[in-house]
């Protein structure tokens, strides 16, 4: 049977534009993509790149603080400008997503701006009813943000909805303790925003190092985020100009905006999988295995919609491996289990990789290499904040099981700290390693003895 394409793929994100340019490009396959938005997906869009680039325009007041610190007696951040901003950050954006569609082009993938439903397992049918054969499909439509089904909820926003604004709010609640209300409430903050943050735990950050997170929540509270934990909102309700939110403890509070940043799911709704036999996961998420292969043959996935470790460079590993797989007889699995990121928080960021010391502690004996100190540049500047520097390695093989920064830059040093964790080093290799100095990360090659051990599997 012969195919209009030896590839469809539908989703032009990190991991579908990935796969697509590869095949087409690399391997010379016969690639069509489809994609209803903007070229680029949630990262380059509405994601992580528009998020840094506020990210680094809310740090203005925190440096004409140190700044003043070191003598600059009159340093002010002045007044931010949100219209300038915003039409600098589409500016580059476009840009971006030019290049995207460029890459595509230059590989020969052809590609359809609209979207695209499965209707069996070897053929698409695009918006405007056209219908496109393929040999083989790959599904990398992503995650969306979701709410939490509370009365009301229609008056909130999202994040997508968030770099849209046309001006920023005076008062916004964010509602979550996760990636993106922390990274957005730390934003909010740094630009002038009163930013009010509930989270229903007892410290933010679920699921990362639980020393880390106690530093992240103090510091959110430090940088002027009105930190409210134990707290869920139950409704809300017009009020005006402005949204008059209820909790749980029987309080209620009004805002200019509310922003739900309470977790993605996998975007899977109007694919046409009902027209498959793809198994899904009970959280809608595609079920594939080591190879991101669905249960049909002819049918992969990869990036958010499948809900292992929803992170870009992940995404793009994926669909960079299903691509050398099938077309260039290059078999390459991906490694989930050995992962860093970062969470963009102002002044400190956090860094993690591998175990966490609760998890190491799970699985058994470990010993704890950790720091906390105060910084030289900021304690300079009479700042009190902390940096978090900490290694786990298992005692008996010496080998580095997880390494976690909460610091400056802490992105940046993970990323580098993540290559030899993932090459399986030794604590004895970090300390053969001769410190730069004066480094905060030299902590992470000069920290002799633990800690602390812990001797046996915790409960
Ligand atoms: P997360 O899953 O990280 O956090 C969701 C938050 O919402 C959690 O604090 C969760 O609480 C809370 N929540 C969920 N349901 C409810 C509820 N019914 N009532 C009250 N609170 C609730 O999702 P995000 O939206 O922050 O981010 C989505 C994903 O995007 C992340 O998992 C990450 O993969 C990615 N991302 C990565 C970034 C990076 O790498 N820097 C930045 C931004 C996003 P609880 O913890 O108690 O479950």
């Amino acid at each position: 049977m012969s195919f209009d394409y030896d590839l469809f793929v539908i989703g032009g994100g990190s991991g579908g534009v990935r796969a697509a340019r590869i095949a087409a490009g690399d391997h010379g396959a016969k690639v069509g993509l489809a994609e209803e938005s903007r070229m680029g997906g949630t990262c380059v869009i509405r994601g992580c790149v528009p998020k840094k680039l506020m990210i680094f325009a809310s740090q203005a007041g925190l440096m004409a603080e140190e700044m003043r610190g070191y003598g600059w007696a009159d340093a002010q951040a002045g007044a931010f400008d949100w219209e300038i901003f915003r039409e600098k950050m589409d500016a580059e954006l476009t840009r971006l997503e030019l290049i995207y569609r460029a890459g595509l082009n230059r590989a020969g993938v052809e590609v359809h701006d609209q979207r695209a439903r499965l209707v069996g397992h070897h053929e698409i049918e695009l918006a405007d009813g056209t219908r496109k054969t393929s040999r083989h499909i790959l599904i990398a439509a992503g995650g969306r943000p979701t709410k939490i089904g509370i009365p009301g909820e229609e008056l909130g926003i999202v994040s997508d909805d968030f770099f849209l604004m046309e001006k920023l709010p005076r008062r916004v609640l964010l509602i979550g303790g996760g990636f993106i209300a922390c990274e957005f409430a730390s934003i909010l903050a740094g630009l002038g925003v009163e930013a009010v943050q509930v989270y229903r735990g007892d410290a933010v950050l679920r699921g990362f190092d639980r020393e880390a997170r106690d530093m992240a929540t103090l510091q959110l509270s430090h940088v002027g985020v009105d930190l409210r934990l134990g707290l869920t909102p139950t409704r809300l309700d017009k009020a005006g100009d402005g949204i008059e939110v209820s909790f749980d403890d029987g309080s209620s509070d009004r805002f200019d905006a509310v922003l739900f940043a309470t977790g993605r799911t996998p975007y899977t709704g109007g694919l046409g999988l009902e027209n498959t036999e793809v198994r899904l996961k009970p959280n809608g998420a595609i079920e594939v295995d080591d190879w991101s292969q669905t249960c049909v043959p002819s049918i992969f996935a990869v990036g958010d919609v499948t809900d292992r470790v929803n992170l870009t460079p992940v995404a793009i590993r994926e669909g960079h491996a299903f691509a050398d797989t099938m077309f260039g007889a290059k078999p390459r699995k991906v490694d989930h289990s050995v992962v860093a990121s970062a969470v963009y928080l102002r002044p400190h960021e956090l860094g993690t990789v591998g175990l966490t010391e609760e998890e190491a502690r799970a699985r058994g004996p470990v010993d704890v290499y950790s720091t906390v100190f105060r910084p030289m540049r900021s304690m300079f500047a009479g700042s009190d904040a902390r940096v978090m520097m900490k290694l786990l390695v298992d005692p008996a093989t010496d080998k580095v099981l997880g390494c976690h920064i909460f610091g400056p830059e802490a992105g940046e040093m993970i990323q580098l700290a993540a290559i030899p964790i993932t090459m399986g080093a030794t604590k004895a290799q970090f300390d053969a390693t001769i410190a730069v100095h004066p480094t905060a990360a030299e902590e992470l090659v000069t920290m002799r003895a633990p800690s602390r051990r812990h001797d046996a599997p915790h409960g």
